[in-house]
């Protein structure tokens, strides 16, 4: 994909080189030394990763520094006392039974990383600290729906403890719906069905969590969009200009709740001072209640002990008995306490200079803080990726010449609310608008052996085409086919079948004039890792690359190199075939000379988000005929958007021929490639909105956003999929005209393109 038949015959040999390259003697020695200690972003074990990275980077040929900012960050008190007890951190059952409940991850034997003193406690990154007494209320997945079912069976959680099990949506967006439902307290856990024994064995027997082990995490609510929220709309640097966000107090994220109402007079007016300035309100932009992420070990006694309703159906969770709602009379007393503090964080970027393109970038993002030791997340990633730049490095050497630069970033903070990365987004803005042709970000790359994917459409094929370079060492097939294969059989599971019509339908058949055809897509990007500020924030298409599986220890202490080492990758097969893959995908988007983007795979994926809104609608349409009180939502704007569609196929399928045959044409000039590859990389930022998505205006793309009520889940078509959310009909109108216009700008773009191409 965009190489001609000349330029071919060199790359596959380079490419032949640089696959040979990586090994798992090498990736398993990164991984030994990357998760040697805990190293949560800004502390020293952190800064010593970073050094290690840059160090390893220079050796091999690259341009590295180390790029530092100043971020706010919560670390929790962790001072242990003498009986097995952690300082500011504290749970218990208070009624029926007094029982103290452990807030900290139990050794294993044989895996010297498990001893807890090394970790932080649970606590939440962006997290309040407060204490709360009261009774519990079980609220399953703490979704909006789950509050309603609470509400219909006449429980208010208001002035109550909300016991969530982790899964469905981001754990901030559990908070937040708690937060803003009155509860004055919220407890999450990890449920043995999730990620536990309901799946397989647990560790050290197996992959999955055991009871002791605790999911930390981010539970910024996203709205303000991602990165350091003192800083919202620009980077971080020293002296920067920040929201009135109190540095030692972290006012007014962090507001010393007790019981339900702010501890001091100074958290008060902190809150107050800073909604002032944003005119916003701050309940909807941070946590105020305390939350404390907890072990099913901990939650057992909780649970046991609730009365009241039994609960509804999908909301039984993996312990042995009939889970029920409450409220009580179970009561919980617990307490987090966090130290906020602007804190340094050390990005890693590294550049490998083009030959012909220099100023276009071919971009690899990896993040490297950790929540504890992060063999798996994000460990497994970086070693892959080192892995991959330690190709790269070899093949220059070896005298491969990229066209474009590739620039390799290893970010901090993104555990906190992936601060490293839109920091520095935020702060070449302006240069990466003009230079970033794609991103290949990898978050996790082993947690598992099945290669999974999310990405923009317009790098399907690349994807498809360096999936196929690849063999799996385990099947000996290539990582395409079975990828493929994967795919088509979740479509077949899928897809609507066509009944052959009846008797009495004879008269009027059924519309089956559109046959369902299979095209394998990537699933779409939602947020949760690096790649959310190049994407939604600055238009630059990217795929997010690992393997995906038997995977419960997330977060914990567990996720360690002994978990890697006896359960997930024994062998460190699959962190070379990550590497492997990895190394191909950049050797092409940074070789070829016709940028390897192409539009048909987007065409098809817009057709695809449309109908699974019509469908959403349909269904909406279905539940409101059964109550008439309701009048169901009409879908207007169909039409514009399937014809706004239309356009945008035809000129697809018109620029990928094009591309393709100039990419072909081997008289092309120098003059004309280069106009081509620019043109090719403007179509993406077609697609941003001047304005922003509603709420949030910071998520500027029209296609792709994650989802207002998940967080993580992607909502294609987001403006609209938001107005018939909320059924909402002038939000509709006005979401479909924009979206209108940003497809058909990017139509207008492929056109200039198409133009472009020709000799
Ligand atoms: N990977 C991080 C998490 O899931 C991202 C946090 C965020 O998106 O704020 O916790
Ligand atoms: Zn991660
Ligand atoms: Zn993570």
């Amino acid at each position: 994909l965009g190489f001609s038949t000349a330029q071919r015959a060199a790359q596959v040999e380079a490419e032949t080189r640089a696959l040979a390259v990586p090994t798992p003697a090498r990736a398993r020695a990164w991984l030994r030394t990357l998760t040697e200690e805990p190293h949560v972003a800004g502390t020293p074990a952190d800064h010593k990763t970073a050094l290690f990275v840059r160090d390893k980077l220079q050796e091999w040929g690259w341009d590295a520094s180390i790029v530092e900012y100043e971020v706010l960050l919560n670390y929790p008190e962790n001072l242990r006392l003498p009986d097995g007890d952690v300082s500011g951190t504290s749970l218990e059952l208070v009624r029926p039974d007094r029982q103290k409940l452990p807030v900290l991850e139990s050794f294993v034997k044989n895996d010297k990383d498990s001893v807890s003193g090394k970790a932080f406690p649970a606590f939440h990154g962006y997290g309040a600290s407060g204490t709360a007494n009261a009774q519990v209320v079980y609220a399953n997945y703490a979704r909006p729906e789950d509050f309603d079912s609470l509400e219909r069976m006449g429980i208010d959680v208001r002035g109550k403890i909300v016991l969530a099990r982790y899964g469905e949506l981001f754990r901030g967006l559990k908070v937040r719906n708690a937060q803003k439902r009155g509860a004055v307290g919220i407890l999450i856990y990890s449920d043995p069905a999730d990620d536990g024994y309901a799946k397989g064995d647990v560790y050290p027997g197996g992959p999955f969590r055991p009871g002791s082990a605790i999911q930390r995490g981010s539970v910024q609510f996203l709205s303000l969009g991602p990165g350091d929220p003192s800083t919202p709309n620009g980077p971080s640097i020293k002296g920067a200009k920040r929201l009135p966000i109190d540095p030692v107090n972290g006012f007014p994220l962090n507001n010393h709740f007790v019981s339900g109402s702010f501890a001091s007079d100074k958290a008060r007016h902190a809150g107050d001072a800073w909604e002032k300035e944003t005119g916003l309100v701050r309940d909807d932009y941070f946590a105020s209640i305390p939350a404390l992420p907890i072990s099913y070990d901990a939650a057992r006694p909780i649970l046991e002990a609730l009365a009241g309703d039994n609960v509804p159906s999908g909301w039984q969770g993996g312990l042995p008995f009939a889970y029920h709602v409450g409220p009580g009379p179970a009561e919980v007393r617990f307490s987090t306490t966090m130290h906020y503090e602007l804190r340094p964080i050390w990005n890693v970027i590294a550049k490998l200079k083009g030959e012909v393109e220099p100023d276009r970038w071919v971009m690899v993002g990896n993040h490297r803080d950790a929540w504890v030791y992060g063999a798996v997340d994000p460990g497994s990633g970086s070693a892959a990726t080192l892995e991959m730049c330690r190709a790269l490095g070899t093949a220059v050497k070896n005298g491969w010449k990229p066209r474009r630069t590739i620039v390799y970033a290893s970010w901090d903070a993104e555990e906190y609310g992936l601060v490293g990365s839109t920091e520095w987004a935020e702060e070449h803005e302006k240069t990466l608008d003009e230079k970033a042709v794609l991103m290949l970000n990898v978050d996790s790359a082993v947690a598992g052996t099945e290669l999974d994917v999310d990405g923009v459409p317009s790098l399907r094929d690349l994807l498809l085409d360096s999936a196929d370079a690849v063999t799996d060492v385990r099947t000996g097939r290539s990582l395409r086919k079975t990828w493929v294969e994967h795919r088509r059989a979740r479509w077949i599971s899928q897809v609507p079948v066509d009944l052959p019509a009846l008797e009495a339908e004879k008269d009027s058949p059924r519309d089956s004039s559109v046959a369902p055809r299979f095209s394998p897509q990537m699933d779409p990007l939602g947020s949760g890792s690096d790649y959310t500020a190049f994407v939604d924030h600055l238009g630059i298409p990217a795929v997010d690359v690992g393997f995906s599986g038997r995977y419960g220890v997330y977060h914990s202490i567990y996720d360690n190199f002994h978990w890697m080492e006896t359960q997930g990758d024994p062998e460190f097969l699959t962190h070379t075939m990550a590497a492997r893959l990895y190394t191909v995908f950049v050797m092409r988007a940074a070789a070829a000379r016709v940028v390897p983007l192409t539009f048909t795979p987007y065409a098809e994926a817009l057709g695809e988000h449309l109908d699974d809104l019509r469908r959403m609608v349909e269904r909406k349409a279905r539940a409101s005929s059964a109550d008439p009180s309701k009048p169901p939502f009409p879908f207007k704007g169909v039409a514009e958007l399937s014809q706004s569609i239309a356009r945008f196929a035809d000129q697809a399928k018109s620029l990928d021929r094009q591309a393709a045959a100039t990419a072909a044409d081997e008289d092309a000039t120098a003059e004309r490639l280069t106009r081509l590859n620019d043109a090719l990389s403007r179509v993406e930022r077609a697609f941003l909105l001047k304005d922003g998505l509603p709420d949030r205006p910071w998520f500027k793309h029209a296609v792709y956003a994650p989802g207002l009520t998940t967080g993580y889940a992607s909502w294609p078509l987001p403006g609209v999929r938001q107005a018939i959310a909320t059924s909402n009909a002038e939000m509709l109108a006005a979401q479909v005209s924009a979206l209108v216009e940003r497809i058909d700008a990017a139509t207008a773009a492929m056109k200039d393109a198409e133009s472009a191409a020709k000799p």
